[in-house]
């Protein structure tokens, strides 16, 4: 497949095609086409797999064709608010954005804590249609009456697991209540724990599923054995494994603190 297939508008494409890519990796050849025909996107995809370019793809396909929504300050609303875990990240996709949007008439900003209020408050009073932010200082804007996430119709939740390992989940949850229950949600993860099912239960509707990180796989260069062995002979069993192939660097993981003195 390539990209001309995709039905992408030309402006994205040329873009596209300046930054050196041919092929649509395979997450971008499954999500760009459904999240284009409107659809809820559960996305399974660590970095690397051309995750960011699968959902700003499209959304700025789909941003381009849409109308220019007023938010209440009578500015340009946000039609597209994406959700990172970490400002670096944040700052990456903002790159993205600005990198394929180049030959669109489209604005975008990014706001992450850690830094002045100021400048990202002059600048979302200017009005802007892609807003990149992690879920903390996004929600300080909000509670100090700069930001109006009325207009919002495409969601993306980036690196979801990610962020609630670093404890977002109630702020994601404030910043859903603020957006219009009718919107295009797209939620990418690299891992499935119930939580992070449940937040998609909550968020998605009828969603697409794509996986395109294997279950569950091992590193091919490394080997694995299973030794059945009881337990009054582990020790003994793993002495003998080390003695047999003379090795000299061993890492070895016991279930308990007392385990782990025991073994060594
Ligand atoms: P990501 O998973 O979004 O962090 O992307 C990983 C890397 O792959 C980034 O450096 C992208 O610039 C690059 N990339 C994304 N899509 C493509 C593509 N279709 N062809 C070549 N490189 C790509």
């Amino acid at each position: 497949m390539t990209f001309d297939e995709l039905n992408l508008a030309p402006a994205i494409l040329k873009a596209v095609r300046e930054h050196g890519y041919e092929i649509p990796t395979p997450i971008q050849a499954q999500a760009i086409p459904a999240v284009l025909e409107g659809h809820d996107l559960l996305a399974g995809a660590q970095t690397g797999t051309g995750k960011t370019a699968a959902f700003t793809l499209p959304m700025l396909d789909k941003l381009s064709k849409g109308q220019v929504r007023t938010n209440k300050f009578g500015k340009d609303g946000v039609a597209a608010l994406v959700l990172t875990p970490t400002r670096e990240l944040a700052a990456q996709v903002e790159e993205s954005i600005r990198t394929y949007g180049k030959y669109l008439p489209l604005t975008s900003t990014v706001i992450f804590g850690g830094v002045g209020m100021s400048p990202q408050i002059d600048r979302i009073r200017k009005g802007v249609d892609i807003l990149v932010a992690t879920p903390g200082r996004l929600l300080d804007l909000q509670q100090q009456g700069h930001l109006d996430l009325s207009t919002v119709e495409i969601l993306v939740l980036d690196e979801a697991d990610r962020m609630l390992d670093m404890g977002f989940l109630p702020d994601v949850k404030k910043i859903l209540a603020l957006v219009p229950k009718d919107k295009q949600s797209l939620l990418f993860s690299a891992t499935f724990s119930d939580e992070i099912r449940d937040l998609a239960h909550t968020l998605l509707k009828n969603p697409q599923s794509i996986q395109v990180t294997p279950r569950n796989t091992t590193v091919q260069r490394i080997t694995q054995v299973v030794h059945p062995v009881g337990r009054g002979r582990k020790k003994e069993l793993l002495a003998h494994v080390i003695q047999e192939h003379n090795w000299s660097q061993v890492l070895v993981f016991t279930r308990t603190k007392f385990g782990a003195n025991s073994v060594a």
